[in-house]
């Protein structure tokens, strides 16, 4: 039956039979086994600071232990996320600080049978062989550090390993591709003088310089300015999915050749050029719609392009596919190399994931969709994890540690 299935598909799209394969559950499962997964982007601690046990089995949003175990995650970046919002007031160390503490706390403090802080590319490894899912701490966006490399410092000490340069909001020091058209938004053409002696400060300390969300101007200097490899923690490419936020042909290329990888992201938006352009045309019906079920209340940037999304996706907008996130790591695979690229889901930071890629339990999909595109075990284990440690050691290398 799946033969001739198959036979007929390539009767009517010849490509199609050159580029899929038939691939059975054990290889699959054999596959996903023998590969170390890190998702370099995990945004679940924003809702555990709230109150959300990562212990549950609700099957709220993205990610719990279950789901993570079932998806045969090896190791998380559970990310410090800090919305622009903090900055009025000098509220965003504190913020970044009460994150931190919910990830060592609620996460790796609660369930130590489960995680353990891992904040070395060897302790990933080590955790792995314990039976544990190693858990390590990136903090986004670089206004956290409230200008002062001392706050910098006190991070890494506490244990996070990247920081990403800019969140959406261009700060004192670091332009984003978040705002860089919107009027009154004081930018720098890239990093200021400060900019640059965070990244140098961060080499010096072996923390990861994460590129992702920064405009195309702070890419440069902070490529310019590392003297390590770099990291895009979760960005897609801007071949295939024309939004800002995304990486060009050029960024992907010039990130593999310093010795970085650029690691994919799942939002809908970022990896479907369909969902991202369906999302960018006005619709009078969206905003009636907006203003019904956001009366009175007071909406953050994230959550106001959450709430248009969901309710965009309520309306009929189709999600993007697995495919399409198989389509993102074929590309950086075909103009930078196999070396090149890993997985970033964003997964808890983003309200629309591919068909197929809903949560965390889903990666092993992934891996049928990589080996059916004809990916080698060798090419998965580079992707899932083995291209991160590898970065991971050259940072700390470079930071003579
Ligand atoms: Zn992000």
């Amino acid at each position: 039956m799946m033969r001739t299935r198959f036979l007929a598909l390539c009767a009517t799209a010849l490509f199609l039979c050159a580029q899929t394969r038939t691939v059975t559950d054990a290889e699959v499962q054999r596959v996903h086994k023998g590969a170390l997964l890190i998702d370099t982007h995990n945004d679940v601690p924003w809702r555990v600071v709230d109150g959300f046990d990562i212990g549950s089995k609700t099957g709220e949003w993205h990610t719990d232990i279950s789901r993570l175990k079932q998806g045969g995650v090896g190791a998380v970046f559970f990310v410090a996320y800090v919305g622009g919002e903090y900055v009025d007031g000098n509220r965003s160390a504190h913020r970044t600080l009460q994150v931190i503490d919910a990830i060592r706390k609620d996460i790796i403090g609660k369930y130590p049978t489960d995680f353990v802080l891992a904040t070395r590319a060897d302790e990933i490894e080590q955790a792995r062989k314990n039976g544990k899912i190693a858990a390590l701490i990136g903090i986004e966006g670089g206004h956290a550090i409230e200008n002062d490399l001392g706050l910098l410092r006190q991070y890494y000490n506490l244990g996070a390993r990247y920081l990403t340069l800019t969140h959406t909001n261009t700060n004192e020091w670091a332009d984003s591709a978040g705002d860089i058209t919107k009027a009154g938004v004081k930018h720098h053409g890239g990093l200021t003088e400060f900019g640059k002696q965070v990244v140098r400060e961060m080499n010096r300390l072996g923390m990861m310089v994460d590129i992702s969300h920064t405009a195309d101007e702070t890419f440069a200097d902070a490529l310019a300015t590392s003297t390590a490899p770099i990291i895009a923690s979760h960005s897609s490419c801007r071949a295939l999915t024309n939004h800002p936020r995304n990486l060009t042909d050029a960024m992907i290329t010039a990130i593999a050749k310093k010795g970085g990888v650029v690691q994919i992201n799942f939002n809908c938006n970022f990896i479907s050029e369909k969902f991202r352009a369906a999302q960018a045309v006005d619709d009078p019906k969206l905003e009636a719609r907006f203003k019904q079920v956001t009366a009175g209340k007071k909406l953050s940037e994230v959550e106001t392009d959450g709430t248009y999304q969901r309710l965009r996706l309520e309306m009929g907008l189709t999600r993007a596919q697995l495919s399409d996130v198989v389509d993102h790591i074929d590309h950086v695979r075909k103009i930078a190399g196999i070396d090149a690229v890993g997985i970033g889901s964003d997964f808890n930071g983003v309200t629309c994931t591919p068909v197929g890629l809903d949560d965390v339990s889903k990666y092993p999909n992934l891996t049928r969709a990589l080996l059916e595109r004809g990916y080698s075990e060798a090419d998965i284990q580079k992707i899932y994890g083995g291209n991160l440690l590898r970065v991971m050691r050259a940072v700390e290398k470079a930071a003579g540690k």
